[in-house]
């Protein structure tokens, strides 16, 4: 995942150059030139804290063209670079690779190992290096002497840390923190089009629409349940800066109300209940598919779930654009995962109580395996047209005891309510909370405090 916009191609055409031509008959001077190069390299790696500009430009030139050795480090240059110069000016980005350490992200980005251990040397001070992570930005500068003159790794949105050459050549790590404050917000809004027009109108990113509907997937199906003039009501985390949402923390309450019908949900010691304490985790989804924003050019209409009553096919088809992500409709243990006739790439899960369900048609798997204990809510897959099929859908089925059945009468099983211990607890901070939700203490604009 290194992007280079340095010339190290160029680099490695001169070595090879350099070996082929004279390879065989000065191959013993070659390795003389090469040993040498790691002995110069020690050398200047032990000398590094004694700078000269004049000694970093002569070596700027000399490595790349190996002529090092015919010019032996003299009292000049003794005061060697810290690091001697590999590149061009330039910058090199990317991401943080998978099992990278900061020693090997720096030498995959044509970092040398003086180099190398130079930045390190400078963030020992500042980074947790056990914080690193695939996936975080990164980036490299050389300056026009083309010593590296700034690294920069970006932890989080909040979080970055550099090493930077000072006016004195030396390179020094720096933190760079972003202060978050953790705000609750109470909003509310009416869906007129979508979900996401409508949280966008209530002044917020779509991310936000993702957590809601999390909430609210064991009660309502949000590709076909939610109509204009839908209300919703939120009680969320953000993490602020500069008056800016840098995201989102929990959602601590949540009501919708529409013509589906009236669910609210309270945060409960990491768990939703509705406002009398039974749990709102009921045995299935609402649905097995993510709420996702639908593509533009798929029939919103198509979406309506059809309900197969062929014996052989029984179960509910669930039209949807390819690559919709596929959830496990409850939690179990995965007991099938491949291609499967006319079912196409097919995913299967075991649960309790001698239920099975079954995905079928699938565009792909997610990175599941047979035998994985995985929970609801896991994506499994994404909605495809393999198999016998005539169209981008799910065909979702579930089985008791081994027989296909109609999916929509299987009796919901709850999760556990809040214990009879807890329960006046619980209701004191649910009341507090929908008293938030309904405005009491603030709705849309205001912004409360936290409370513990
Ligand atoms: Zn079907």
């Amino acid at each position: 995942m290194v992007r280079r916009r340095t010339h190290r191609r160029k680099k490695r055409a001169a070595y090879a150059s350099l070996g082929a031509a004279p390879a065989k008959k000065n191959g013993a001077l070659v390795l003389l030139v090469l040993g040498a190069l790691v002995v110069v390299n020690l050398y200047v790696f032990v000398w590094d804290k004694k700078t000269s500009v004049a000694a970093i430009k002569q070596k700027a030139t000399a490595v790349p063209t190996m002529t090092l050795p015919a010019t032996p480090l003299d009292s000049g240059s003794a005061q060697a670079a810290a690091a001697a110069p590999v590149a061009p000016p330039g910058a090199v980005e990317g991401k943080v690779g998978k099992s990278d350490t900061l020693g090997r992200l720096l030498k995959k980005s044509g970092l040398s190992a003086a180099e190398t251990d130079e930045v390190i040397r400078a963030l020992s001070g500042v980074l947790d290096f056990r914080t690193i992570r695939a996936g975080q930005s990164f980036r490299i500068d050389r300056g026009p002497d083309g010593r590296v003159k700034r690294f920069e790794l970006e932890l989080s949105k909040i979080q970055k840390v550099r090493a930077e050459r000072q006016p004195s050549g030396e390179l020094v790590g720096v933190a760079d923190n972003t202060q978050t404050k953790l705000e609750i917000r109470a909003l509310s809004g009416t869906i007129d089009s979508s979900l996401y027009a409508a949280i966008k109108k209530a002044g917020e990113t779509a991310a936000l629409v993702d957590f809601f509907v999390d909430v609210f997937a064991y009660d309502i199906d949000f590709f076909n349940d939610t109509h204009d003039g839908d209300t919703f009501r939120v009680v969320v985390e953000r993490k602020m800066h500069d008056g800016q949402v840098m995201g989102y923390g929990r959602i601590l309450a949540a009501e919708y109300k529409g013509k589906v019908g009236t669910f609210q949900t309270f945060l409960w010691n990491g768990k939703y209940y509705d406002a009398t304490g039974a749990s709102s985790e009921k045995g299935m989804l609402k649905t097995p598919l993510k709420f996702v924003r639908v593509t533009s050019g798929f029939d919103r209409n198509r979406m309506h779930p059809v309900l197969h009553t062929v014996r052989a096919h029984l179960g509910v088809d669930y039209a949807a654009p390819v690559g919709t992500p596929v959830w496990a409709a409850a939690s179990g243990t995965v007991s099938f995962c491949g291609p499967s006739g006319g079912a196409g790439n097919l995913v299967m899960i075991r649960h309790q109580d001698g239920i099975e369900t079954a995905y079928m048609h699938l565009s792909k798997f997610a990175s599941i395996k047979v035998g994985q204990k995985i929970e609801a809510k896991t994506v499994i897959g994404y909605v495809g047209t393999t198999g016998l099929s005539t169209g981008p859908h799910l065909h979702f089925g579930v089985k008791k005891n081994g027989e296909f059945v109609d999916p929509t009468k299987l009796a919901p099983m709850r999760g556990k309510p809040v214990t009879p211990a807890e329960l006046d607890a619980f209701r004191v901070e649910a009341t507090k909370l929908e008293s938030m939700m309904s405005g009491a203490i603030g709705l849309a604009e205001s912004r409360v405090p936290r409370h513990a």
